[in-house]
């Protein structure tokens, strides 16, 4: 966070000096990469014009108060929703709170552009508008503090989708850094709480074990909101063949996601590769997309005391400040090369967000 504030005041001490060359040129946005084209909306494909674009995971710096004002960057790209983390398990109760009260004030503030989604009607409304819609979700489930009855607070509140561990394993279930620890007593109680509040039930960063688990259990689809299949790039937060099937049996989704580590080369025909993939082996019906666009980009989000190489071993090669995430200026372009591809309309419409809209109608009733 330092060093973003640190750019971020350079940049502006730097404006009244210098004279770009062309003033015309719009400014390229961070993580677009230099030869990359920034599609105008006129290049746009008409299905991602006028289709629902889900993006099923993004992080905004996890403080009270914050600016959301950085989703605009999702907003000008023609995303028509996206989910917005609110806690991590390292994030104690009070915090995701905070987290919440300002996300909701903030959104409530910006209704003119901004909407806080807790339907698909909502959705549909947002997009007839030309707004953002916002919910959040949770990544892990510490913040519970063991309560069976936060679910229904949380999703009271804006929360629409939820993991129950966050890379290491907790009380309730095991993360995809941790000792392949299944669900516990309370964590299969956990799962059927979501599922009868109305919640998306999400396993990225779960163990193995504990995503087969609850796939096995809940009653409603299940989606990694934003994991990438093993076998285009190895890596624990990844998901092997066995894991991506179980999923489409349950009706869900596998979305793929920007994050260098877990995707390899952060350009488009990387993300193609990855969704190619898990299309040959569950059907487009079961394919969708969460960049995890990360708008801060260095762990602020860890209280002090919290050991950083606890919460992303060395081995996990994440490395904030330094890795690739895929901006969301290059929604456009997916949509353009899923055509280019040979996706019919039908299926890239339905990968872009059709397969979003289905499942969180299924869930969030
Ligand atoms: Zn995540």
């Amino acid at each position: 966070m330092l060093s973003f504030l640190l750019a971020a005041g350079a940049a502006k001490m730097a404006q009244p000096q210098a004279e770009p060359a062309n003033m015309n040129q719009p400014k390229r946005p961070r993580g677009l990469k230099p030869t990359e084209p920034l599609l105008s909306r006129k290049d746009w494909p008409v299905l991602y014009r006028e289709g629902i674009v889900w993006d099923a995971h993004a992080c905004l710096p996890l403080i009270p108060n914050a600016d959301m004002s950085p989703l605009q960057r999702h907003r000008e790209a023609g995303v028509t929703y996206v989910s917005v983390n609110v806690g991590m398990d390292f994030n104690p109760l009070a915090d995701c709170i905070r987290v919440i009260a300002g996300f909701r004030d903030w959104l409530a503030k910006h209704d003119d552009h901004y909407c806080l989604a807790g339907s698909i009607a909502d959705v549909a409304r947002a997009k007839e508008t030309g707004k953002l819609a916002v919910s959040f979700d949770l990544e892990g489930s510490m913040m519970l503090n063991d309560d069976l009855a936060m679910i229904g607070l949380f999703r009271d509140l804006g929360v629409r989708q939820m993991h129950l561990a966050y890379n290491r394993d907790n009380q309730i279930a095991g993360g995809c850094h941790g000792e392949d620890q299944g669900l516990t007593d309370l964590g299969r109680a956990v799962v059927k709480e979501i599922n009868r509040v109305g919640m998306i039930m999400d396993c990225s960063h779960s163990s193995r074990a504990t995503s087969l688990e609850i796939m096995q259990l809940s009653s409603k689809p299940v989606v990694f909101s934003h994991s990438n299949p093993s076998a285009v790039r190895a890596h624990p937060r990844n998901v092997d063949d066995i894991q991506i099937k179980a999923c489409a049996e349950t009706g869900g989704i596998i979305a793929i996601n920007g994050i260098g580590p877990f995707l390899g080369d952060d350009r488009t025909e990387t993300i193609l590769a990855h969704i190619d993939y898990v299309v040959k082996k569950v059907g487009a019906k079961h394919v969708g997309i969460g960049i995890d666009y990360s708008f801060d980009q260095v762990h602020t989000d860890l209280p002090p005391g919290e050991d950083a190489a606890y919460w992303w071993p060395k081995t996990s090669g994440v490395d904030f400040g330094k890795m690739a995430f895929v901006p969301p200026e290059r929604w456009p372009a997916i949509a353009v090369a899923l055509l280019k591809n040979g996706y019919s309309e039908a299926d890239a419409t339905a990968i872009l967000g059709g397969n979003f809209m289905r499942v969180a109608g299924e869930s969030w009733t």
